[in-house]
């Protein structure tokens, strides 16, 4: 819409329409000038593993040589390493790096973030990331919504023993984070050299009997049946899908699961971007994340990953919008609040300096000028 006006308060937005149909009542509200700018719902960034310390530079390189991601982490690399060094730092090194993250998502527009735990893989490590989560959730402006990954892949020390770390999710961590309300949902990663989708199914069917909506990292780096596990567990989402298969999306598809793509990863990992039309097809709805985490996908910028799904999955501009704003509102079951600019919902917002959406995603400018307004506020 063209030469349009939004009313909000702290409440959310009170009314939106053509400038010329602007009601008399509002006309003496302080107006902001958004004229040559287009004015976007707060984008959200569905799938995100915020908090970890250290990064994997080393293996970025290694894997520019040629090393796969499975080779790497069975000589200890990958999540494995971040969780020795996530384990060893501190609630307040992992808060104040998060919130340091949080602070230049902000001001690229984003305005509600899932943030997964999954670099503790013991209860300690795994309690300590969600509370700093907690924590972040109530100091800064930003809305997190927190997800349990103890599920992310077995730990050093069960590598002998996976039956114990299974239980050791299923009787204990489980339970303590829900006793706790720490996470709304539990995600799990379904691949070779993680979880298997028989072993997936009893996990997820122990996070459905107490509570939690479900996630799943699904057919990343090999088909490993993720999409028709997610479809039959009625998870929310399913993420990653670069080797889904037409069953399974099909499957998704009935049990209304959101595909999340994360083309910022496909692009590390050098995997194959999807083409949208596959889901289109299917009938399944999409929604695009950053998948930031500091193995697969070192970057948060979403301005990126939109470009991304734009040339190399096929979305079209307000697609791609659409995909990191009411479809991932779908992703973390906030449709009803945020996502969109309609009367009722939240007042999240963003001005960018564009002429339209195609404008600002093809002229790739991650320093361009954006005014992130979060339940009304500018932040
Ligand atoms: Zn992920």
């Amino acid at each position: 819409m063209f030469d349009a006006a939004l009313v909000w308060n702290e409440g959310g937005i009170v009314w939106v329409g053509p400038d010329s149909e602007l009601p008399l009542e509002f006309k003496q509200c302080s107006p902001i000038d958004a004229s040559n700018q287009i004015v976007i719902p707060g984008l959200i960034d569905c799938h995100t593993h915020l908090a970890f310390a250290g990064w994997r530079a080393d293996e970025f390189v290694e894997r520019i040589q040629g090393a796969t991601y499975l080779e790497i982490a069975a000589r200890g690399g990958g999540i494995a390493s971040t969780v020795a060094k996530t384990r060893a730092a501190s609630f307040d090194a992992l808060f104040e790096r998060a919130r340091l993250f949080l602070h230049d998502m902000g001001r690229a527009g984003v305005t509600t973030i899932e943030a997964k735990s999954g670099y503790g893989l013991n209860l300690e490590t795994e309690i300590k990331l969600l509370e700093v989560y907690q924590r972040l959730g109530a100091t800064q402006p930003i809305s997190i919504v927190p997800t349990f990954l103890g599920a992310h892949t077995i730990p050093t020390e069960f590598k002998t023993n996976r039956a114990g770390y299974i239980e050791l999710l299923c009787k204990e961590m489980l339970p303590a984070v829900a006793k706790r309300n720490l996470a709304k949902f539990c995600d799990i990663f379904v691949e070779q050299g993680a979880f298997s989708a028989e072993e997936a199914r009893d996990i997820l069917q122990q996070a459905a009997s107490l509570g939690f909506k479900l996630k799943i990292h699904a057919d990343q780096l090999s088909d490993g049946g993720g999409a028709a596990l997610a479809a039959s567990v009625r998870a929310i989402s399913a993420d990653h899908l670069e080797h889904v298969n037409d069953t399974g999306l099909v499957a998704m598809a009935k049990a209304e699961v959101v595909a999340v793509l994360l083309p910022i990863a496909t692009l590390y990992t050098k995997e194959n971007f999807i083409p949208l039309r596959r889901f289109d097809q299917a009938g399944v709805i999409t929604a695009i994340a950053s998948d930031f985490n500091p193995g697969t996908s070192p970057s948060f910028c979403l301005q990126l990953a939109l470009l991304l799904a734009c040339t190399q999955h096929g979305f079209t501009p307000e697609q791609a919008l659409r995909a990191v704003t009411i479809n991932a509102a779908r992703a973390l079951c906030l449709e009803e609040e945020i996502g969109s600019l309609e009367t009722g919902k939240k007042a999240d917002f963003v001005l960018v300096e564009a002429d339209s959406v195609s404008e600002w995603i093809y002229h790739f400018n991650p320093s361009r000028r954006m005014q992130t307004f979060k339940k009304g506020k500018l932040i």
